[in-house]
């Protein structure tokens, strides 16, 4: 498969003055002075002594320069490295002291903190909004650098680290390979083209809104409506002059909250995609309702980029997370035995193919760990695979609770609890128990403006599930805790309510 940079230029040449970013209120940048940039920043990277292997670590708001510093770092051969702009101060010391970044990109505002923090011989250039900074001031005076490093499939391309949400993040090596041919089967499955406008609303320091939303953009030629932040108001005016939406689950939580989300709103959309976090049943149908579009839910991680998808043609199926993409193989073993599972029953999901990563960032022995003799990667997902082919997550190895000696899948509880009335969202865990070794315990979200009768609930839970499974506390709470993407952190939930059972 092509590279993205090499997919990039080719589509630089083919659509000239075609807008690549547009953003409300600004000029748009097209495909060819998009590329010009990227040529003139990569003289800059080469400028400072970035060489092929070194990491370029980029810690920026989102902008469309951020995007070109990433495509440059493709060209001079390094690897980039973006981080989260909400971390800070010792998180930040780590990631530095982790990677040892040739050159760190930071907001100006930053600038005289992180060069405090910067471990000698390591340089600093500035990235502000409007293409403001030391980097974009340099590149302007530069001469474009022509010929990109010459790279293989297998060589690194971007370290990214995971979210965070069950411990530590961890820097997920991603190579050209795994980064081309999981563009080019997302392409593929979603019919992705030229023609397309994709309303591009998520961070790009993470996988979601990099390497599934821009890349696919960047190598099809389609132009991206590129907004800094997500809202539903500014997202639903821009539908009528766009083509696809990519989003987390709460993006489509709050646009079924609009009262403006309607069919006229949605008509010229094609397609709805939503992942990083499992979506609410209620949300989706609400959605349907609203819209008459069935949000396609797909499945990935940092580790492997995209995974599954739900089919662009034929059924959607609710709670299920579809088929393989074209070239990745997905099997369920039991989750001690790594045995491989007879269909239907539920386990460990493991995936092998060119999407795979290479390992985690000088972690040999956590790679080594996660990765069976034959070459499939350990995802940390539990699931199972339908009768019609669907993989269904049931959740995160990591969540299940063990109870009196029995498993308890969260998903299984939290599902039944959801569909109960009065119910916005829950979330299900164990913590520690002296008689049960753990306790089912359930956090609860009623709706906005209604209340949830937890002996009611309680209740109708014992007519629904077996007796070991039911939650032994219901608490009612106002929110879940999330990170930036969206996820419910439930190490967070365990954290909090460790004494619960004394
Ligand atoms: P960490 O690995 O640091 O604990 P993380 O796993 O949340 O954090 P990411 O790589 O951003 O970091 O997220 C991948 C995970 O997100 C998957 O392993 C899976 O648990 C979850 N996920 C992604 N898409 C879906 C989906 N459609 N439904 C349910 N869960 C999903
Ligand atoms: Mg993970």
């Amino acid at each position: 498969t092509q590279p993205i940079l090499s997919a990039f230029y080719d589509r630089a040449r083919i659509h000239g003055s075609k807008p690549l970013f547009e953003r409300p209120g600004l000029t748009p940048i097209g495909f060819e002075t998009a590329a010009d940039n990227v040529r003139r920043i990569a003289a800059v990277l080469a400028e400072r002594g970035v060489t092929p292997g070194d990491r370029v670590m980029v810690q920026v708001d989102k902008s469309p320069e951020a995007v070109m510093l990433y495509l440059a770092c493709l060209h001079v051969g390094a690897v980039f490295l973006p981080l989260n702009t909400a971390y800070t101060g010792a998180e930040v010391d780590y990631f530095l002291g982790d990677a040892e970044p040739r050159l760190v990109v930071s907001t100006p505002d930053r600038e005289g903190e992180m060069r405090g923090r910067l471990p000698g011989g390591t340089r600093l250039e500035t990235l502000g909004a409007n293409a403001g900074g030391t980097l974009m001031d340099a590149a302007r005076d530069a001469a474009p650098h022509e010929t990109p490093a010459p790279r293989g499939e297998g060589d690194p391309a971007a370290i990214l680290y995971t979210s965070g949400t069950t411990g530590r993040s961890k820097g997920a090596v991603l190579t050209h390979g795994n980064l081309g041919s999981n563009a080019a089967a997302l392409n593929d499955v979603w019919r992705f083209t030229e023609e397309d406008r994709l309303i591009h609303a998520l961070p790009i320091f993470h996988t979601h809104g990099l390497f599934v939303a821009c890349n696919m953009a960047l190598t099809t030629g389609a132009t991206m409506i590129f907004l800094t932040r997500f809202d539903e108001g500014g997202v639903i005016d821009l539908m009528s002059d766009a083509t696809v939406l990519m989003g987390v689950p709460t993006f489509y939580s709050r646009l079924v909250k609009s009262p403006r989300l309607d069919r006229a709103a949605t008509a010229g959309m094609r397609l709805f995609v939503s992942g990083s976090a499992p979506l609410l049943r209620d949300v989706r149908e609400a959605f349907a309702e609203r819209t008459g579009h069935a949000i396609l839910e797909r499945y990935g991680m940092t580790e492997t980029c995209m995974i599954a998808s739900n089919p662009y043609e034929g059924e959607r199926r609710v709670g299920a997370v579809g088929f393989s993409l074209p070239d990745v193989e997905i099997r369920i073993t039991d989750r001690e035995t790594g045995e491989a599972l007879p269909e239907g029953e539920t386990g460990a999901i493991e995936v092998k193919g060119p999407n795979v990563f290479d390992g985690y960032w000088r972690m040999p022995e956590k790679t080594a760990e996660e990765f069976r003799a034959d070459g499939f990667f350990i995802t940390g997902d539990l699931g199972r695979i339908d009768e019609d082919g669907y993989l269904h997550i049931v959740g995160r190895d990591k969540d299940l609770v063990i109870t009196g000696g029995y498993n308890v899948y969260p998903k299984e509880i939290e599902t039944v609890i959801d569909a109960l009335p009065g119910v916005a969202e829950s979330a299900v865990f164990g913590v520690p128990h002296p008689d049960f070794g753990e306790g089912v315990t359930a956090v609860v979200v009623p709706r906005s403006g209604q209340d949830v009768d937890v002996a009611a609930l309680r209740s109708a839970l014992s007519g629904a599930i077996a007796k070991y499974k039911q939650p032994k506390e219901v608490m009612i709470v106002d929110e879940l805790p999330r990170n930036v993407m969206g996820k419910v952190q439930k190490a967070e939930l365990r954290k909090d309510y460790a004494d619960l059972y004394g």
